[in-house]
């Protein structure tokens, strides 16, 4: 896909107009609804970070596994090089896709197979891409940023989610910290510029499904030049928290102006995380 091809603007407006409530049962159902990050706003009933996989709940139950939960702390000295049987391949299209806010924060989820794929994998010798393929599902943000890098914790966190055809997770995650000119994030501004059609529901049992969006933009082009990546088996960081997640953490973080920033903090202190959307560090 070529990088310079211009970005098509976010018919937002379209999205808003087919704007549509799914229902929901009230119980928990398989994307987990009722929990929360805090009960700053809504029914006050979510289950919060520390109590997710408490007691027998089949959603939550993996979610106090000690053994590869995520987030972690990334220590500098475990960077590997995105070259040679290393080297990613990444293969996104320019795509249509649907914004889904969750109560918890925005996704924004491609049709099936329909965002392209990663490759972790290369064949140092022929170049060719080693195998599965991971498709990419939807990616999505948290701020403050859920991993943190020798300690240091930035101001957001990219989530792009990929999945192959046996059920096996790749997050591919990418820092965001405030540009130190100010400086918007062109790739991202189509996304940021609508952002208010989008604020997330107060209630956070009913998950507002947003349809329809004639958008398309290639999140390829948000990704920095540097590939270099940390790497770890970790799990989904929400519930129910699925382990064998392979984690790939850019060493680089991309910039948005503070705008931009303020904008997400806004949203989730209007909405549902007035503290952030960030599960804590697991140890
Ligand atoms: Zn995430």
């Amino acid at each position: 896909m070529n990088k310079k091809q211009r970005l098509s603007k976010l018919k937002i407006s379209a999205v808003a107009a087919a704007l549509s409530i799914a229902s929901s049962p009230i119980l928990a159902n398989h994307n987990g609804e009722h929990f929360g990050y805090d009960n700053s706003i809504g029914n006050g009933t979510h289950t919060l970070p520390p109590n997710w996989g408490a007691g027998a709940d089949e959603i939550h139950g993996k979610c106090q596994n000690k053994f590869a939960q995520s987030p972690i702390d990334l220590a500098r000295t475990s960077i590997t090089k995105n070259t040679g049987d290393n080297q990613m391949q990444i293969n996104y299209f320019s795509s249509k896709f649907n914004v889904v806010a969750n109560g918890r924060g925005v996704e924004f989820k491609y049709p099936e197979k329909k965002g392209g794929s990663l490759y972790l994998n290369t064949n140092a010798l022929t170049g060719a891409s080693v195998g599965p393929e991971y498709f990419v599902e939807q990616f999505h943000f948290h701020g403050p940023s859920e991993h943190e890098i020798a300690k240091k914790s930035y101001a957001m966190e990219m989530h792009i989610v990929h999945k192959n055809d046996a059920g096996e997770y790749v997050v591919l995650a990418v820092m965001i910290k405030p540009d130190y000119r100010n400086t918007t994030n062109n790739v991202l501004a189509p996304i940021w510029d609508n952002v208010s059609y989008f604020k997330l529901p107060r209630n956070i049992n009913v998950p507002l499904v947003l349809t329809g969006a004639e958008s398309a933009i290639n999140v390829e082009n948000a990704l920095p030049g540097n590939r270099d990546y940390y790497q770890y088996n970790g799990s989904l960081t929400t519930p129910g928290c699925d382990e064998g997640v392979k984690w790939r953490i850019l060493t680089t973080p991309i910039t948005m102006s503070w705008p931009q920033i303020n904008a997400f903090k806004d949203i989730l202190t209007g909405t549902c995380c007035t503290n952030g959307n960030n599960r804590p560090i697991q140890n």
